[in-house]
C-alpha cells in the first residue's frame, strides 16, 4: 500500500468509527472544517489534557489561562497581523486552482531530494556493504547537480520571501518548470499578498471601525493578560503562561485533512524571561518538548527537528519539531525565542507599561519570551496516523487496530459478557460500575466475541474484559490485550491495578 492510499484509508477508518467527521456534511461539506466525533471528542480531550498535565501541572512556575477569541482590533495591529500576516499566492489560469507560491516551491524541493534520496538507494544495492554514503554524496555527479540546484531554488525563495519580492517569486516559479498538478499547464498569474484573518464586525453596525478578527493564534490572549497573571498569581521571572483554544486562518492551500484547516485548536505556552537568558530556555523547552512526544511511544525516528533559517521579524531563534505523517516530515510544533517583540508592540500600541520589576536585579524590564506552540489537531492526526495498522490474523483474517497510547484512548476498557443470559449481562455491568469510576469503559453484549474484539481493536481500546460462566463461580475475568492479542485470567477486582501497573 502507497503512502497516498494508507492516507486515505486512515480518514476513512476515522470516519467509520465516529473520530472525525467532515464539517456539514449533509450539505455536502464545509472545505478544511471538521468534526470530532464521539471517540475523537474523547481522544482530542486526553490529548489536551497531557499536555496540560505536562506543562501546567507539573511546574511551579506555569500557569494557565482561556481568553476570549474577540480580542480588541489594535491588538492584530500590534502583532503584525494585520499588516504581515500574509500568504503568497497565485492561481493557475487554466485549472482556476489556487495555490501558496511558496509551498509550490516547497513541493518541488521535496521532489528533487527525492530524486537524490533514489539516487543514494542505488548506489547502496550496486556497492553493499562497501557502501559509504558521505563519499557517495560528495562524488556521484546526479547528485552534486541535483543538491546545487536545490541550495540555489532554496536560496532564491529565501531571499524572495525576505523582501516580499513578489515577482522574484513567479519567476522562480516558471524558471523551474512548476506545472499546476491539476491542469498540467504553466499558465500562472502574478503572485499576491492574502491576509489569512478571517474578520467579523462587532455589534449592529457594519462599518469599519467595528471590525474584528478570529484570532489566528491563542498566544496574544496571553502576552494582553501578562501582567495580570504575573501581578495576581505573584509569579517571578521565569515564569510561563499556557493556553488551549481554538484559532482561525483563511488558509489557501487547505487540504491534508485535518493537518491545515481553517478553524483549528493551539496549545501554546510562552515562558517569559530575563533578557539575553532566551537562548538558553529556548534550547531548554526544544529539549523538554521533544521529550513529550517522544514519551507518547509512537517512534522516536518520527520526530526531527527543522532550524529556521528565515526567522520571523519577531524571531530571533526558531525550530520545528516535525512529525513523519503518511504525506512525509512536516511541521507538529514550534518553538520560537520570540524577543520583547510582542510586550514591546502591546507597551506601544496600547500606552500601558509591559515591564516585570526584578527584585533579584532590581531592575524593570521587558521580558524576552520563548515560545513552544503545538496544534491539537496535528497532535492528534499524528497520533491516527502512527496507530493505524492493518495486520493478517492466524485465521486468514485481517484486522485494523489502532496502537494508540493507552492513556489516551478513547475507551480504556471493554467490557463484554461472552453471551447475552445466565446472568452473564448483570456480571458485567456489575464489574464495569466500578471500573467506570476511574476509567473510560465500553459495554458491548451484541455479535460473537471475535467481532466485538475487531470493533474494539477499530477504536484502539487496550484491554477488553470478558466474563463469562467462571466468572459466576470464580469472580476471575479474562484480560485481552489490544497489541499482542494475549488473553490471561485474573480475579475481577485486581483489573483496575493491572491495567495501571
Ligand atoms: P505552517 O507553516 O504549517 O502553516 P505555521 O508555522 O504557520 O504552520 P504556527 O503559526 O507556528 O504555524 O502555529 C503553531 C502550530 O499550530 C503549528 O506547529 C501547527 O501545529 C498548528 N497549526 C498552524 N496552522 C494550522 C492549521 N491551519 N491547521 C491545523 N494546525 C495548524
Amino acid at each position: 500500500m502507497n503512502t497516498e492510499e494508507l492516507f486515505k484509508k486512515i480518514i476513512a477508518h476515522a470516519k467509520e468509527y465516529g473520530f472525525i467527521f467532515p464539517s456539514s456534511e449533509i450539505y455536502d461539506g464545509l472545505s478544511a472544517v471538521y468534526d470530532y466525533g464521539q471517540m475523537g471528542v474523547e481522544l482530542k480531550n486526553n490529548i489536551k489534557n497531557y499536555w496540560w498535565q505536562a506543562m501546567v501541572r507539573q511546574h511551579d512556575n506555569i500557569v494557565g489561562i482561556d481568553s476570549a477569541i474577540f480580542m480588541h482590533p489594535r491588538i492584530w495591529e500590534a502583532s503584525g497581523h494585520v499588516g504581515a500576516f500574509n500568504d503568497p499566492l497565485i492561481d493557475n489560469r487554466d485549472s482556476k486552482k489556487r495555490y501558496r507560491a511558496d509551498i509550490l516551491l516547497e513541493e518541488h524541493l521535496t521532489k528533487i531530494e527525492e530524486k537524490i534520496e533514489k539516487e543514494i538507494d542505488k548506489g547502496r544495492r550496486k556497492f553493499g556493504d562497501t557502501f559509504d554514503e558521505t563519499q557517495y554524496r560528495a562524488t556521484n555527479p546526479n547528485i552534486l547537480r541535483n543538491a546545487t540546484k536545490a541550495v540555489d531554488i532554496r536560496t532564491k525563495m529565501n531571499a524572495a520571501l525576505a523582501a516580499n519580492d513578489l515577482d522574484a517569486l513567479k519567476q522562480l516559479i516558471i524558471d523551474c518548470e512548476i506545472v499546476c498538478p491539476l491542469s498540467g499547464s504553466r499558465n500562472w498569474t502574478d503572485v499576491r499578498q492574502f491576509n489569512l484573518m478571517f474578520s467579523t464586525q462587532l455589534g449592529s453596525l457594519s462599518d469599519e471601525t467595528n471590525t474584528i478578527y478570529l484570532r489566528p493564534e491563542t498566544a496574544q490572549g496571553i502576552f494582553v493578560n501578562f501582567l495580570n497573571v504575573q501581578k495576581t498569581g505573584r509569579m517571578k521571572i521565569p515564569f510561563g503562561i499556557a493556553q488551549i483554544g481554538k484559532a482561525f486562518r483563511n488558509e489557501i492551500v487547505a487540504r491534508q485533512f485535518i493537518f491545515r484547516m481553517r478553524e483549528f485548536e493551539q496549545m501554546e505556552m510562552q515562558f517569559f524571561v530575563r533578557p539575553g537568558d532566551e537562548l538558553k530556555w529556548f534550547e531548554y523547552w526544544k529539549t523538554e518538548r521533544l521529550r513529550w512526544h517522544q514519551a507518547l511511544g509512537l517512534g522516536h525516528e518520527k520526530y526531527r527537528f527543522h532550524t529556521h533559517e528565515k526567522l520571523a521579524h519577531y524571531a530571533n531563534a526558531a525550530a520545528d519539531i516535525e512529525f513523519e505523517f503518511p504525506f512525509g516530515f512536516k511541521e507538529l510544533e514550534g518553538i520560537h525565542s520570540r524577543t520583547d517583540f510582542d510586550l514591546r508592540r502591546h507597551q506601544e500600541f496600547s500606552g500601558r507599561k509591559q515591564q516585570y520589576f526584578d527584585p533579584e536585579t532590581n531592575e524593570r524590564y521587558i521580558p524576552y519570551v520563548v515560545e513552544t506552540s503545538i496544534g491539537l489537531d496535528r497532535t492528534f492526526l499524528a497520533i491516527l496516523s502512527a496507530a493505524y495498522h492493518e495486520e493478517p490474523l492466524e485465521n486468514g483474517e485481517e484486522r485494523t487496530v489502532l496502537r494508540i497510547p493507552p492513556a489516551l484512548a478513547p475507551v480504556k476498557i471493554a467490557i463484554l459478557p461472552l453471551i447475552r443470559k445466565d446472568g452473564l449481562p448483570e456480571e458485567a455491568r456489575e464489574i464495569m460500575h466500578t471500573l467506570r469510576r476511574q476509567h473510560p469503559c465500553q459495554y458491548d453484549e451484541k455479535d460473537s466475541i471475535g467481532k466485538r474484539y475487531r470493533r474494539q481493536d477499530a477504536i484502539g481500546t487496550p484491554f477488553c474484559i470478558t466474563i463469562d460462566h467462571q466468572t459466576l463461580d470464580d469472580h476471575t475475568v479474562t484480560i485481552r490485550h489490544r497489541d499482542t492479542m494475549q488473553q490471561i485470567r485474573i480475579p475481577a477486582g485486581n483489573i483496575h491495578p493491572y491495567i495501571t501497573t
